[in-house]
């Protein structure tokens, strides 16, 4: 058994028990470690691997939600925006957005009736409610946003500009969001930074909800197989589309949640990154769902779906992936696109509220966090956080923290909103005296932001070279994350360290060289070191659709 989970069992007590690891899990997490609460978090697997490594990569307002009239939700998500901005200015980066607009006067009348209260199924949004939507977007940003305001184009410049977009436009409006480049290290880097924060912090992957009776919860340690119980004040619920199932593993049976999945695809393709211009594209495809498109390192990200779902394991089809490609057809009608371009594909769920909307679009992506008090045998209260964005998790966190606080008796100490997170804490700083070329110190940078420093170090102390199958990572480089930063399997690694998997980088040869570097200094054994690489392989036939070959 993991030390941390022997101490566990010597002292059983803690005041806040949050299960799961997202990124409102560590949110949460984060923001009691501040205040000083003594505080356990617990993930069934990696930090992250549920829902939230499964986003656009967009941190955003929401210029959608503007259809539903959530102008309160989308003046929060702007503000979290920008403060994810300055606060994690080495991940969260400026995305200008562009969308392609076909119409002058489309979708008003719906638009009138959705602000009216009176919901409509959207369909097409001409320039003018376009127009309405990006202006009023601008000033819920606020005087002191630190992005441009949108403008238009017509025809003409736009196709100067992006020649291969869809010759039937009448104009394009560009507007900015931002993208997330390591979402997955982020929430990493809230756990690390909690945990320095506070003595009592500690958060651990790998550790289930098992079930629970009075005053205890029994965890299961999913490495060794082994059960741990601890006696919490108060359980918070944060397993986000497995909220139900969570509470009903502790005898308090909820109906919270009605998830809908969404799938992305990411294409190889060359000609593709080079019509977006280096913009996201905002396109409403035909049945007046929005699907985006936008480069990460040299591959095109796109998605994503919105389908109700009552299973928070669900994978992306075969229909998703025809959708988005067709989706790709409509924008840019003379690139062509095919199966034979998809890298990679991901789903995920979100844990939407259970809602009677028209469609899924129209369900709020506000967040809430109902609470089931002592009963049935269980002796205290249950903080479910339902629904909610990547991009509000501050702010969902911040108001849960201050319930939580109210009901312990103790005061808030220290906001979260200006605190500088990870490798934020100094950006851009770039690592000195390591002798390693510009070009890798500002690979090292993106990756790490002012965390190179300590990633440097480490290469520089022993010898190092770059892995034989896959020039951009040097063997040192990985094994400073293995030993660094909680990698428990190999997938791990490769998916939430690293853009490696996502990316579509993979293959066999570089696996086992990967699976190689870390067994070493995790001392593996051969049969563990094998096992783990068919893990790999069969998480990337059955959940990603790829076979990885040589
Ligand atoms: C397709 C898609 C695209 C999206 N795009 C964006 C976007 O671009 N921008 C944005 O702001 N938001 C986006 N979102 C929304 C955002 O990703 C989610 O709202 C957010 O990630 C939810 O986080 P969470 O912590 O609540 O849930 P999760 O991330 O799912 O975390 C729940 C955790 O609980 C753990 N768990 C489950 N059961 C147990 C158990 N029994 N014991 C212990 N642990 C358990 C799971 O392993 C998981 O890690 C998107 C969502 C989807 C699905």
């Amino acid at each position: 058994m993991r030390p941390e989970l022997v101490a566990l069992r010597n002292h059983p007590d803690v005041s806040i028990l949050i299960i799961g690891g997202g990124i409102n899990g560590i949110g949460l997490f984060n923001e009691l470690a501040l205040q000083g609460i003594d505080v356990l978090l617990v993930d069934k697997s990696d930090f992250s691997a549920g829902t939230s490594a499964t986003m656009t990569r967009i941190i955003h307002g929401g210029l959608r939600y503007l259809e539903n009239a959530e102008l309160r939700l989308v003046h929060e998500s702007l503000r979290e925006r920008n403060r994810l901005l300055k606060n994690a200015p080495h991940y969260v980066k400026p995305l200008p957005t562009t969308i392609p607009i076909f119409t002058w006067m489309s979708g008003m009348v719906a638009g009138i009736r959705n602000l009216l209260n009176w919901p409509t199924k959207p369909g097409d949004r001409g320039a003018l409610l376009i127009k309405t939507g990006l202006t009023l977007y601008d000033l819920l940003a606020g005087r002191k946003s630190p992005m441009p305001r949108h403008r238009f184009r017509f025809r003409k410049a736009a196709l100067a500009i992006r020649p291969a977009l869809n010759p039937d436009i009448l104009c394009t409006a560009t507007y900015y969001d931002s993208k997330i480049t390591y979402p997955e290290r982020l929430c990493l880097e809230l756990v690390q930074d909690a945990e320095a924060a506070c003595s009592q912090a500690h958060a651990l992957n790998y550790v289930r909800l098992q079930s629970a009776k009075g005053g205890v919860v029994v965890l299961r340690d999913e490495v060794s197989g082994e059960n741990c119980e601890v006696r919490p004040k108060i359980v918070v619920n944060a397993t986000g589309p497995w909220i139900d199932g969570a509470n009903q593993a502790i005898g308090r049976a909820s109906e919270f949640i009605g998830g809908t999945k969404g799938s992305h695809i990411v294409i190889d393709h060359p000609e593709l990154v080079a019509a977006t211009g280096g913009d996201m594209i905002y396109f409403v495809n035909r049945d007046g769902r929005i699907c985006l498109f936008y480069v990460i390192d040299g591959k095109v990200l796109a998605g994503s779906t919105d389908i109700p779902t009552d299973d928070p394991d669900a994978t992306c089809d075969e229909g998703e992936v025809d959708y988005l490609l067709q989706s790709m057809k409509q924008a840019f009608p003379s690139i062509k696109v095919d199966r034979s371009h998809v890298v990679f594909r991901f789903c995920g769920v979100r844990p939407l509220p259970r809602s009677n909307a028209l469609t899924p679009g129209q369900i709020s992506r506000d967040h809430s966090f109902p609470v089931l008090p002592p009963g049935n045998g269980i002796n205290f209260p249950i903080y479910s956080l339902v629904g909610g964005k990547w991009t509000t998790y501050r702010a969902l966190s911040e108001q849960v923290a201050d319930a939580i606080l109210r009901v312990l008796g103790r005061p808030r100490v220290r906001s979260s909103a200006d605190i500088p997170i990870g490798g934020g804490k100094g950006y851009p700083r770039l690592p000195q005296g390591t002798g390693l070329p510009q070009e890798r110190l500002l690979a090292l940078q993106e990756r790490y932001g002012a965390g190179a420093d300590r990633v440097a170090a480490y290469m520089k102390a022993s010898p190092d070279a770059p892995l034989a199958n896959h020039a951009g990572y040097s063997r040192r480089e990985i094994e400073f994350m293995a030993l660094n930063e909680r990698v428990v399997h190999l997938d791990d690694l490769i998916m939430r360290r690293t853009l490696i998997g996502i990316l579509g980088e993979l293959n066999l040869p570089l696996l086992k060289e990967l699976a190689a570097v870390v067994s070493r200094v995790l001392l593996w054994p051969e049969q563990k070191t094998a096992a783990e690489i068919e893990r790999v392989v069969q998480l990337f036939r059955k959940v990603h659709g790829v076979i990885l070959t040589a």
